[in-house]
């Protein structure tokens, strides 16, 4: 390490807040991906128990049975729709992507592929950062699924809407749905893995304002599934994570009145940065339900350079109570905040703050796939996960520091560091086991994470990768668990971290559901046999 918190280091950072967004994008959206360097583990065949392959496919069949559209690699949109959000994901060649119109279209996607043995997956945002949500078979693919309406404090949601579009359609009707940050992440992975946000210490975490899923099941029926009807595989679309039991067309949720709402930013000076992360994870335990926050300890490699440790939030609340609250842990910190922002705003527009597109249209807050006059890039990044469920010791501070300031001088030409967000509060309210999303004593969340921009290197971004590795382990306790909507590919002991205790429920509950584990990629829930 050549960098340590306790130098002298003045942030060079651009004294802005930094939202969740751009620590997965680094503000350097990539426009174009890095050459297939990180390997992926996408659906396989290895795991369906189906019939053998037949030589060749009829996909024209499949089309013509379709209301929706059917892909191949020969036509020539091919290359842009089987790409994911994640541009390090280059080596995605799926056989076709069926965007389905109708329950009816999953239904006949599921069919040929029982028929013809292939591999299949379901993609909504395509955010997943393990590219699960493509496969060397047929992708079904529910953007097409994007209506939102909305019947006093019920919304119904397609499974394939954009999280921005939920936001303005809901938001426009003075309503409120605790969903996580990124506008252009998929509603059905963010919702089956957990879904966490701003909001979630006000109102919980996203999976647990679902009143009902509409899902096509591995033998093609079509379920509308509640508490009151199939309420195990309800459970397990509570967390259990995207991808495993079938494909979802539709949502309902609990939405909420929209609160006045409050927002802050604090930056202080990089030599303070474990003082800040340390005194951050004391006040957790003390704020009200109502204040979500999160900290930031980030490094900038070259040409720009810099770091950063920042303090944000949102607060359901006046601005006044929120600067009250401030009030003391700025005492507490000690330390003045080189940077200073408290302030109230709208629902809609503290969304988009929180998600990088401060400013700009709905429209543009975007993918220029999603909507043509969209703006937003993906990015090429990898990340781990964990948890705390009490706060770090000063030795761990340190550790943490020191990896996240490390990380701009140790791999070439990257942005990354360390994102803790506050859990608590109604998060915490739930049993781990009413749904399956275990995490629920836990003080924050943690991910370590690093992009780098179009044009670097294979051989850096391996080396990179291989480093990420090794010093993420100094900073995330690994009896904690890891988050499933930050699935990652390289974790060890993944089912027991991302599920704990309720593992063995969701493996009944795929037993029932797909005892031929058709939906199968390389975290998928297995079956028992
Ligand atoms: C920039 C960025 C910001 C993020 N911010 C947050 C955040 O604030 N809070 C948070 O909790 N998470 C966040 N995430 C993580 C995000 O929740 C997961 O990546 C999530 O899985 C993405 O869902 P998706 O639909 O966009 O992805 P996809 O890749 O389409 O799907 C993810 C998984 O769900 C499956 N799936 C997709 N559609 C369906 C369907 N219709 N039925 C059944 N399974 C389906 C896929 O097969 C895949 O396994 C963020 C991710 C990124 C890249």
């Amino acid at each position: 390490m050549s960098i340590h918190a306790d130098e002298d280091l003045e942030p060079r950072w651009t004294q802005r807040p930094v939202n969740r967004r751009s620590f997965l994008t680094g503000g350097l959206y990539a426009a174009a991906a890095v050459g297939g360097a990180l390997s992926l583990a996408g659906c396989s065949s290895t795991g369906h128990k189906s019939v053998p392959r037949p030589k060749r496919l009829d996909w024209a069949q499949l089309a013509a049975a379709m209301t929706g559209s059917l892909i191949l690699p020969s036509n020539p949109s091919y290359a842009i729709d089987s790409e994911l959000y994640n541009a390090k994901f280059t080596n995605l060649t799926p056989q076709a992507i069926a965007y389905v119109a109708s329950s009816e279209d999953v239904a006949r996607c599921i069919d040929f592929v029982r028929v013809h043995g292939i591999p299949v997956t379901s993609r909504s945002g395509g955010h997943s950062y393990g590219g699960y949500s493509s496969c060397d078979g047929l992708v079904i693919d529910v953007s097409q699924l994007s209506s939102i309406s909305i019947a006093g404090t019920s919304a119904t949601v397609g499974a394939g809407s954009r999280l921005i579009d939920v936001y303005n359609t809901i938001g426009n009707q003075g309503m409120l749905l605790p969903g996580g940050s990124c506008p252009t992440v998929g509603i059905a992975g963010l919702t089956l893995g957990g879904g966490v946000g701003v909001f979630a210490r006000s109102y919980g975490i996203l999976a647990d304002n679902l009143q009902s899923v509409s899902i096509v099941t591995a033998d093609a029926r079509q379920l509308a599934v509640s508490p009151e009807s199939d309420a195990d595989l309800f459970w397990a679309c509570q967390g259990g994570g995207g991808g495993n039991f079938g494909v979802v067309t539709a949502f309902g949720f609990t939405v909420h009145p929209i609160p006045p709402i409050s927002l802050f930013t604090l930056q202080f000076p990089f030599a303070a940065a474990a003082d800040v992360l340390g005194s951050w994870q004391q006040w957790l335990s003390s704020i009200p339900d109502e204040l979500w926050s999160n900290c930031l300890v980030l490094s900038q490699g070259a040409p720009q350079g810099g770091y950063l440790v920042q303090i944000g939030g949102v607060f359901c609340g006046s601005q006044s109570d929120l600067s009250d609250l401030l009030a003391p842990r700025l005492s507490a910190i000690g330390t003045a905040p080189s940077y200073e922002f408290v302030g109230s705003e709208e629902y809609l527009n503290a969304m988009m703050i929180e998600g990088g597109c401060a400013g700009l249209t709905v429209a543009a807050c975007h993918s220029p796939m999603q909507n043509p006059a969209g703006t937003l890039q993906r990015s090429s990044f990898s990340a781990k996960s964990g948890y705390l469920n009490v706060p770090m010791s000063s030795a761990q501070l340190s550790a943490a520091v020191r990896v996240a300031s490390a990380l701009a001088t140790e791999i070439p030409a990257v942005n990354g560091g360390l994102a803790f967000d506050s859990y608590g509060g109604a998060i915490n309210q739930v049993d781990g086991s009413a749904t399956a999303f275990i995490h629920r004593d836990m003080l924050c969340g943690i991910q370590a994470s690093y992009t780098w921009p179009t044009g670097t290197s294979p051989a850096d971004v391996q080396a990179g990768s291989q480093w990420f590795q090794t010093q993420a382990a100094f900073v995330l306790p690994p009896a904690q668990g890891a988050y499933q909507n930050y699935i990652d590919p390289t974790l060890a002991g993944w089912q027991d971290a991302y599920y704990g205790s309720n593992l063995s429920k969701l493996i009944s509950v795929k037993d029932s559901y797909d005892p031929d584990d058709l939906f199968h990629f390389a975290q998928s829930i297995p079956t028992s046999a």
